[in-house]
C-alpha cells in the first residue's frame, strides 16, 4: 500500500481550484489549500476538506505573486507531509484593457501570478519529487493558452507562456517519473468569471442570460459553462498511473471553443 499522496493547489479557497482540492481529497491525497489571504475561512475550506474526506488538509497563505512566499509554500508542505507527490499551479486573476492602456503593475502581476508562480512552485517542488521518483504538475491554463482574445494580452501572454513552461518542464523530467501537463478550461463559471457578469450587462446594455449566451458563450459552441468538476476530473486523470505516458501536452475542457 503505498503512502497516500500529498497534493499541493495553488489559489485553492474558491472556484477551479477549490474543486480540485475537492477531488483530489475525494481519491485520498491529503491536501494543501492555499491563497494569499488569511482568514478562518481559509482554514475552514481546509478543516472540511479533512473532516468530509478523511484526509489530511491544512491551508499555508503564500501569494503567488511573490518568488519566495511560492517557493515557501511548498517547503511548508513538504514540512507537513514528508513528500511533494502532486503540484497543480491553479492561481490565476484576469484583467481587461486595451494594450496601450493597460496598467503596467496590471501587466507585472498577471505575469508573477498566473506565470512565473508556476515556474517558483515547480523549480521548489522537483527535488521532492525526485526524491520518491513520482510526481505530477499539472498547470491550469486555459482556452487562452492557445488561442487569443482582444484585451486580455497579460492574461493570454502568461498562459501561452505557461503552456512553454509545460512543455520545457516535461522534457526535463521525463526519465524522472514526473509527468507535466496543462489543462485548458473555456469559460467556468466561477466567482472570477460571475464577477464580470454585472460589467457585462451594463456595457452591453443585455440581461444576464444573454449577456452569458452572446457574449461570454459567444466563442464556446456548447453554449454552455464548462464545470468546476469536469475541470477536476481532467486533472484527476493526468495525476492518475494511466497517464503515465501523457506528457509535456494538454487537455482541453472548452466545449470546443480551440477546434475553430
Ligand atoms: P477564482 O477567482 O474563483 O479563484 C482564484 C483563486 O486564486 C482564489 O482561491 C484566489 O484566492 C486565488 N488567488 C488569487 N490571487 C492569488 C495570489 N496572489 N496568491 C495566491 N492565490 C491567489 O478563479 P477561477 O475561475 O477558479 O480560476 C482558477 C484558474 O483557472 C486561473 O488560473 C484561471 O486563469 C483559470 N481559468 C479559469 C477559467 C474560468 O472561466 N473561470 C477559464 C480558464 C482558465
Amino acid at each position: 500500500q503505498l503512502s497516500p499522496r500529498t497534493a499541493i493547489i495553488t489559489g485553492s479557497t474558491s472556484g477551479i481550484g477549490l474543486g480540485i482540492a475537492r477531488q483530489l481529497a475525494a481519491e485520498g491525497c491529503n491536501v494543501v489549500v492555499n491563497s494569499f489571504s488569511d482568514t478562518p475561512e481559509d482554514r475552514a475550506t481546509a478543516e472540511s476538506l479533512s473532516a468530509e474526506h478523511g484526509v489530511k488538509a491544512i491551508y499555508v497563505q503564500a501569494d503567488m505573486s511573490d518568488p519566495e512566499q511560492c517557493r515557501s509554500l511548498v517547503a511548508s508542505a513538504a514540512a507537513a507531509f514528508g513528500s511533494v507527490d502532486i503540484l497543480v499551479n491553479n492561481a490565476g486573476v484576469q484583467y481587461v484593457a486595451p494594450v496601450e492602456e493597460f496598467p503596467i503593475a496590471k501587466w507585472n502581476q498577471i505575469i508573477a501570478i498566473n506565470l512565473s508562480s508556476a515556474f517558483h512552485t515547480s523549480a521548489a517542488a522537483i527535488p521532492f519529487m525526485k526524491q520518491t521518483g513520482r510526481g505530477r504538475i499539472v498547470n491550469i491554463a486555459s482556452a487562452h493558452g492557445l488561442v487569443a482574445s482582444a484585451y486580455k494580452s497579460a492574461y493570454v501572454a502568461a498562459k501561452h507562456g505557461i503552456m512553454g513552461l509545460t512543455k520545457t518542464i516535461a522534457l526535463e523530467l521525463a526519465q524522472d517519473g514526473i509527468t507535466c501537463n496543462a489543462v485548458c478550461p473555456g469559460y467556468v463559471l466561477t466567482p472570477l468569471v460571475e464577477a464580470q457578469i454585472p460589467d457585462q450587462m451594463k456595457a452591453h446594455g443585455m440581461d444576464r442570460e444573454t449577456v452569458i449566451r452572446e457574449v461570454m458563450l459567444d466563442r464556446q459552441p456548447t453554449k454552455q459553462f464548462v464545470t468546476v468538476e469536469q475541470v477536476a476530473a481532467a486533472v484527476s486523470f493526468l495525476c492518475s498511473e494511466a497517464a503515465s505516458q501523457m506528457n509535456g501536452t494538454h487537455v482541453s475542457v472548452d466545449g470546443g471553443w480551440t477546434a475553430q
